[in-house]
């Protein structure tokens, strides 16, 4: 397929709402009191006030007020599963038109928004370090500048944007969305950005604690959870976010013909459809629980499933073996549901031919380049094996907090980055206007 094609097939997913169709859905807002949607909104968007603003045709007061309380609104209105958060909440979810469609609201004000300086606020004369440029680090870095400290951030890869520019379809991100996002975001006269430098090679967390009032680790979650099962390291079997990001990054990837992909996340269904508008002629996705127990929403489900993904449910991978034509053997042992949400055995293994596998089972903290400091590896983990936080998202060292997918509190959606990253913020200058009292 060639690459305009490709692209044509990307834009063909994108969904946006024409201009006669964005006064009319603006209007159908009841712009609650208490909004329901509102309270659902980890970033707390105060959703009717932007929509009332943008059935008065003031776009750019929307993007403001959506920026108030999430510097990544415009990611957000990209990926963020609304159909289970504020769309869900709708009051006006059961009408005949359905929940107002607050995600497509939101990307129309952000695509009419442009950046303006910004006044240098008065400089409180206090340095925080972040570590990571991922959505959770951006948010901080930019929460704290405009709150007037100096920030600098730091990235051990070459660009800022974490997950948000390598780890999400590209489907979603078109437009370079999430690079022109990023440059915004850190281009603040109060921040500072370092790329190329990973904490626990090129530099130790008793440095920073030296250097910096406070620490925010944003690091992510580097690590690939394994299938733990013979044939995992056979070549054509992969890892969905290293393939999405090395796609991301405009490298040829292997597309194969009848492609598995094991997991049940938004992850999983990303890379289904990602592989298929490159041209995969079957994708299937296996999932080893039920329907309702897949972490992608019932919405993301469907957007696979029209684009010919078949998902099958009750399935889990048992072993990979090479097949004697070049391609790969995956066995797969059927499951039901038992008693007390246990899913056992319903039947013989099934052998499935395939040529590409892809495993999207979660990520997890990579600390092999943690060993050599003592202080990381001092950091208290949770049962998940994520960095344990409090509810305001500080560390076991009491000038350390961690935010985003690195932490113990949080979901791995954007907009949970952004308001972790809102919480730690708060909860560090309310500690210095404690001291300072
Ligand atoms: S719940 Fe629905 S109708 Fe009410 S303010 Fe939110 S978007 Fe508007």
């Amino acid at each position: 397929m060639t690459d305009q094609a490709v692209a044509e097939r990307l834009r063909g997913m994108e969904q946006v709402l024409s201009q006669e169709d964005l006064p009319v859905e603006a209007e159908r807002c009841f712009y609650c009191y208490d909004a329901p949607c509102t309270q659902a909104c980890p970033a707390e968007i105060d959703i009717p006030a932007f929509i009332r603003a943008l059935a008065v045709e003031q776009p750019e007061r929307a993007a403001d007020i959506i920026l108030r309380e999430n510097p990544l609104g415009m990611s957000c209105a990209r990926v963020c599963p609304v159909e289970t958060l504020c769309e869900n909440v709708c009051v006006r979810l059961t009408d005949a038109g359905g929940a107002v469609r607050i995600g497509l609201l939101q990307r129309a004000a952000m695509a009419a928004w442009t950046p303006r300086a910004k006044e240098r606020p008065h400089p409180l004369g206090q340095r925080v370090a972040v570590v990571g440029a991922g959505p959770a680090g951006m948010t901080a870095a930019r929460l704290l500048a405009e709150a007037g400290v100096q920030v600098t951030v730091s990235d051990a890869a070459g660009h800022p944007g974490g997950l948000n520019e390598t780890g999400i379809a590209a489907y979603k991100m078109l437009d370079d969305a999430a690079q022109k996002e990023a440059s915004w975001l850190l281009d603040h006269p109060s921040i500072e950005f370092v790329r190329g430098i990973a904490l626990g090679s090129d530099f130790t967390l008793a440095s920073l604690r030296q250097q910096y009032r406070a620490v925010i680790l944003a690091i992510g979650l580097a690590g690939q959870r394994q299938l733990r099962i013979p044939g995992e390291d056979l070549p054509g079997v992969l890892a969905a976010v290293p393939f999405i990001a090395a796609m991301r990054r405009g490298e040829a990837v292997p597309v194969g013909k009848k492609v598995a992909v094991i997991g049940g996340g938004m992850t999983a269904i990303d890379i289904a459809i990602q592989i298929r508008l490159l041209g995969a002629e079957e994708v299937h996705i296996c999932y080893r629980r039920g329907i309702e127990d897949m972490g992608a929403s019932a919405h993301e489900r469907q957007l696979a499933q029209a684009q010919g993904v078949l998902i099958h449910p009750g399935l889990r991978p048992l072993e990979v073996r090479q097949a004697a034509d070049g391609g790969l053997e995956l066995i797969m042992e059927p499951l039901r549901a038992g008693a007390e949400g246990a899913w056992i055995p319903a039947g013989k293994p099934e052998c499935w031919q395939v040529d590409q596998i892809f495993t999207a089972i979660g990520q997890c903290l990579d600390r092999g380049a943690w060993v050599e400091d003592a202080e990381l590896m001092s950091l208290a983990l949770d049962a998940h094996g994520k960095i344990a936080v409090d509810d305001a998202g500080r560390s076991s060292l009491p000038d350390v907090w961690a935010v985003g997918d690195c932490a113990g509190r949080s979901s791995d959606l954007t907009v949970q980055a952004v308001a972790d990253a809102k919480r730690a913020v708060v909860s560090i200058l309310s500690d210095w206007k404690q001291e300072a009292a």
